[in-house]
Formats: structure tokens, C-alpha cells, sequence
């Protein structure tokens, strides 16, 4: 038993992604001990950039890795929405000294290979934390103060409790929830890393930039130290199944960005090596928890990346996870993930349902919504609009 801790065996974590090693390195915080089951075989993160929000940066010092997380990190100096047919800005967030005051905390973009290094090392260099690879979770079975996790490999693994962090396709869920496969949205993600100097000059803008229009949108800003540009543009093409990662040749990603302006046309012309992801979500259910299991990350709540949280609320879930199993016993594990999904449904259940109405809010045609919608956010105060999700430091409410 590590000191300080009640718990007599360790927490698996089915999942090591981003959320699982966070909750790793919170529960190792707290002197629990865990074994990661990862099911790839090797841990690792592909794809590009990631944006965090104060609320992120907050549980970074919960995990112990505050430091290395702001280091990695490139502090962009607005959030700019551009109207991608007219050419022309609609709003900005400054996220200057101002706004790292307000909230303690920067708003910032990472690489999210980086980020995964950063969680992966401290999880190495804790004596707490065990790793294992090629270790898929197939499903579970509860006995006393137990609960033992089958392993694809036939292998089972016992623990005090279980946390499925194993993403959008989550085997864990399937048993404690068992709502079928996740919901197809129709909107296809295409994403590119390219050299800053292949960004058009007039666009290498310090920001996380969204280009709002008909049916699509394209975000970029820079990552790594400002050595590469991030490009994500997705559009609404009814595409009818999941599809994670499949490289595609430009001309696909430009057929549906003929219609807007031609200097949001000319970022796409310059990405490379364009993969696609056809995005998928979930509706919101209010029940994570089975006994000593309990989902996390999007094996909870899978949202659409249209409010750049999913990473963000998953390392929210880890910090108040670990937080609610301080100090707990064996046999009061069940309760303390009762008392972790009451404290998690409500905000991650808000930010998913809010990411879901944002695909209508960046993708529509000129017209008086969109007219409706410019006025609106122009009339709205920048700073304060996301003070709910961006000021709010989870372990405050255990
Ligand atoms: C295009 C796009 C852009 C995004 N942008 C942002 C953003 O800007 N900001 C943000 O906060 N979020 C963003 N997100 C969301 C974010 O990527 C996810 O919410 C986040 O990665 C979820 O982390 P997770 O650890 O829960 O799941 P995952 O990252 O999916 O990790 C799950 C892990 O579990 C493993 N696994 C799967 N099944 C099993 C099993 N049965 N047993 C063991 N291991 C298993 C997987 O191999 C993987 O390593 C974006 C998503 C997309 C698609």
C-alpha cells in the first residue's frame, strides 16, 4: 500500500491517451497507484495541434506538470473569427496579459505529440504508475473489492477499480453504458502540419484563427515553438461513415472550399500530406459509473472538436476522478465514482452539447442568421463570455 493511501491495489486505466495518463499522473498525486492498459503497441499520439484553455492549464499543476506543459506550449494572443466569404474579421478574443490575469492561467496551442511526451514522461518517471502496451480491454467482471479486466491477449488484470479511458470507441462503455456504435455527424475533418514558411506570409498570425462559412470552416495558428502552422478545415459533406486518419490527396480537401474567399482557399493549397477524420459524437447520458468502473474522456462524452475541449474536459475528469478516490478504501471506491460522475456530468454534459450547436453556429450561408449571429457575438464582452468553463478550477468543487 503506497503512503497516505487506503487503497490496497491499484487502478487500472483501460486507455493511454491523453486522458488516461492524466488520470495517472493525478491519481499518482494523490499516492494511488495504477497500471495504463494501452491497446496500441506503443504509446503515442498521432495528428496535430491541440488548443487548451485555462481550464486545462489549472489541472496541469494538479498533475505535477504545470511547468513543462506551459513550456511546450505556444501563447497565441487572440481567438479570431473570420468570415470567410466577405475576407473580413467578425470578432476576436484578446487572450493577452489581461486575460492570463483574469484566469490565472494562459489560453494556448500545443502540439499534441508534444503534450502526450510531456503526460508520458512524468508517467515513466513515477514509480507509481505502470504502463503496458498491446494490452487491449475487452471488457470487465466485478467480485467483492475487485474488479479483474479481460485483456484481448486472454490475460486478465485485477485492481480496486477501473477507468475506461479508451476513447470514442470504448470498449468499457459498451458494458456500462451499451448504447451502440457513436453517431456519424456527416462533417469530415481534414488536418495538415506544414513548416511556417509554407504559410502564406499574410496569414502567419499569432491566433488560433476560425474561418466561419457555408457548410465549412478552416482553423489554423502555430505550434511547436512557431516552427509549423496547424491546419484543421472540415465541411459538412454527409459522409456516411467514421473513417481516423486516412491520408487524401488535396484536391479532395478543396472540392469543398470552392465557394469561399481566395485567401481562406490558398491556406488549403498550401497544407500537405492532408489526413481526414469524418467526425463522430455521442448524445449525453448521465450514467459513467458501474460499481468500481467508470468512463472518463471521450469513452464519457465524445463531443464534436467544434469548442477545442475534448482534451481539455478528459484532464478535468482525470484531476476530479483522482481527487474523489483520496483517501478511499476498497470498498468505498463505488461510492467515490458515484461522487465523481455527479461532480463531472453536469459541466462535460454543457461543454458536449455546446460543441454539437457550434456546427451550425460556424457553417452557415449569408443571410440574416448569419447576420443575426455576427451582431450577436460583436455585442457580446470578449473576455468574460466563457468565464463558466475557462475560470473554473475543478478540484475546487471536491
Ligand atoms: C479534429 C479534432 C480536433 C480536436 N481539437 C481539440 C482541441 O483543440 N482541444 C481539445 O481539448 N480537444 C480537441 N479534440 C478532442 C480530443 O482529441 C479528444 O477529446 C481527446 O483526445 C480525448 O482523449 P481520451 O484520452 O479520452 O481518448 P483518446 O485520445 O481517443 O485515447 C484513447 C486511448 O485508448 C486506447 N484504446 C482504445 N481502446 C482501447 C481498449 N479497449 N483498451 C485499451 N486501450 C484502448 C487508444 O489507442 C488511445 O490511446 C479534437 C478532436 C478532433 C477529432
Amino acid at each position: 500500500m503506497a503512503p497516505g493511501s487506503k487503497l490496497d491495489d491499484r487502478i487500472l486505466i483501460a486507455g493511454g491517451g491523453i486522458g488516461g495518463l492524466a488520470t495517472a499522473l493525478a491519481l499518482a498525486q494523490k499516492n494511488i497507484p495504477s497500471l495504463v492498459l494501452e491497446k496500441a503497441a506503443q504509446l503515442g499520439e498521432i495528428g496535430a495541434g491541440i488548443q487548451l484553455g485555462p481550464n486545462a492549464f489549472h489541472c496541469f499543476d494538479r498533475l505535477g506538470v504545470g511547468e513543462p506543459a506551459r513550456q511546450m506550449a505556444v501563447y497565441i494572443d487572440q481567438l479570431r473569427l473570420m468570415d470567410s466569404m466577405a475576407d473580413g474579421e467578425i470578432c476576436h478574443i484578446d487572450l493577452g496579459e489581461a486575460f492570463r490575469k483574469r484566469y490565472g492561467n494562459p489560453y494556448a496551442v500545443v502540439h499534441r505529440g508534444d503534450l502526450h511526451g510531456v503526460l508520458l514522461k512524468a508517467c515513466r518517471d513515477h514509480p507509481l504508475i505502470e504502463l503496458a502496451v498491446s494490452s487491449e480491454v475487452t471488457g470487465y467482471q466485478q467480485e467483492g473489492r475487485a474488479v479483474t479486466a479481460r485483456l484481448a491477449s486472454g490475460e486478465s488484470v485485477t485492481g480496486a477499480g477501473l477507468v475506461g479511458a479508451d476513447g470514442l470507441w470504448s470498449n468499457v462503455r459498451r458494458q456500462v453504458v451499451g448504447d451502440g456504435a457513436p453517431r456519424v455527424s456527416g462533417h469530415t475533418t481534414y488536418r495538415s502540419v506544414i513548416p511556417t514558411e509554407r504559410m502564406p506570409e499574410d496569414l502567419r498570425w499569432n491566433a488560433a484563427t476560425l474561418w466561419a462559412g457555408p457548410k465549412c470552416h478552416i482553423v489554423h495558428y502555430p505550434l511547436s515553438g512557431w516552427k509549423v502552422f496547424n491546419l484543421v478545415v472540415t465541411y459538412h459533406n454527409d459522409a456516411p461513415e467514421p473513417v481516423a486518419g486516412k491520408p487524401v490527396p488535396v484536391e479532395e480537401v478543396r472540392r469543398g472550399f470552392a465557394h469561399v474567399c481566395a485567401r481562406a482557399q490558398n491556406i488549403i493549397r498550401h497544407g500537405k500530406d492532408w489526413r481526414m477524420w469524418v467526425l463522430c459524437d455521442r448524445d449525453p447520458v448521465d450514467g459513467w459509473v458501474d460499481g468500481r468502473v467508470a468512463l472518463l474522456g471521450d469513452a464519457a462524452h465524445p463531443m464534436l472538436p467544434f469548442f477545442a475541449q475534448g482534451a481539455g474536459q478528459a484532464i478535468e475528469d482525470g484531476a476530479v476522478l483522482a481527487g474523489c478516490l483520496r483517501g478511499v478504501s476498497a470498498s468505498e471506491v463505488p461510492a467515490a465514482l458515484t461522487r465523481y460522475e455527479s461532480l463531472r456530468v453536469q459541466r462535460a454534459t454543457r461543454v458536449q452539447r455546446m460543441s454539437g450547436e457550434r456546427r451550425e453556429h460556424h457553417h452557415m450561408d449569408d443571410g440574416p442568421d448569419q447576420v443575426a449571429r455576427d451582431a450577436e457575438l460583436i455585442s457580446q464582452d470578449p473576455a468574460s463570455v466563457n468565464e463558466w468553463l475557462y475560470g473554473h478550477d475543478v478540484e475546487r468543487d471536491l
